[in-house]
């Protein structure tokens, strides 16, 4: 298996429209490394992409990926889904009959309901189903489904809206998470996994451990509802995994390439574990 990380960034991107902050600056100016674009991954292997963010198409274009066997969505948030579209690509707009490919789109039960919920999302699925471009199964919210001989299993995180993924296959296991793991405790059996790699976010970087700089205001509202890097710190102290790797990096935090890599030493000091942060483009051999 191979972890593709096709965007680093969380809700808001870096560099962020109209933003002239240092970051902000660099990552204009620098290579696709310096920028964040929204939370997607790719896992090689059972060929699954997870999260379709506005920027999706840019991210499948600049990657390796020459195929995409499924697709699973974590949550219904739009900066998780907002790309969606991205399945009109599958469209033959030339051929006559035309001939379309079509993507297995899985969704957990609870997701699908979210889906329903918020944003026009099910509808939209459904008007993509209906054109043969995506096919929509709808998971147990736990049980393990097999792509490409890979056993995947939904994670349902404390805010239930919200999944992880176990992906095991070939000897190896993993763990992404890609937002919303505030207040998340493993159970015994995750708890007690040696994965091979966990993919994590990492949280609101509430003050900068390395240059003390606070980027929130310590009686803001985000800090009750939203994940802390302190947070992160110690979800991973609950897991065993050979290599963490903490991604969904928001642009208030104010995280360059240069600067997530002292984060990501600061955190392996803080937990005793190989933790390393995220970066657009960057690919892990597991
Ligand atoms: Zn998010
Ligand atoms: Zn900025």
């Amino acid at each position: 298996m191979k972890l593709e990380i096709l965007g680093s960034g969380g809700a808001i991107t870096t560099p962020k429209p109209f933003c002239n902050c240092t970051v902000c600056e660099l990552a204009r100016a620098g290579s696709a490394q310096d920028a964040r674009l929204g939370p997607s991954v790719f896992i090689h292997g059972p060929n699954l992409l997870i999260d379709t963010p506005e920027e999706i198409s840019i991210q499948l274009n600049r990657s390796s990926i020459e195929q995409i066997d499924g697709c699973v969505y974590s949550h219904w948030h739009p900066d998780h889904t907002a790309g969606k579209r991205v399945f009109e690509m599958n469209k033959d707009w030339i051929g006559l009959p035309p001939e379309n490919r079509k993507t297995q789109i899985f969704l957990t039960e609870k997701v699908e309901s979210t889906f329903q919920q918020f944003l026009g999302l099910k509808g939209y699925f459904d008007f993509l189903a209906s054109d043969g471009l995506v096919d929509i199964s709808i998971v147990k919210n736990s049980e393990p489904f097999l792509l490409n001989g890979y056993r995947i299993t939904p994670v349902q995180m404390k805010l239930d809206f919200s999944f992880g993924f176990t992906i095991e296959g070939g000897n190896k296991k993993i763990l992404v998470v890609m937002d919303e793991l505030k207040a998340w405790v493993p159970n015994e059996v995750i708890g007690n996994t040696e994965f091979d790699l966990v993919y994590l976010p990492l949280g609101i970087v509430e003050v900068n451990p390395i240059n003390g700089k606070r980027n929130v205001d310590p009686k803001h509202p985000i800090l009750q509802y939203e994940l802390t890097l302190n947070e992160t710190i110690d979800t991973i102290k609950m897991l065993k995994g050979k290599k963490f790797i903490l991604s969904h990096i928001e642009e208030l935090d104010g995280v360059s390439c240069s600067m997530g890599q002292q984060l990501g030493r600061y955190c392996s000091e803080q937990t005793g574990k190989k933790v390393e942060l995220g970066y657009d483009t960057l690919i892990c051999d597991i």
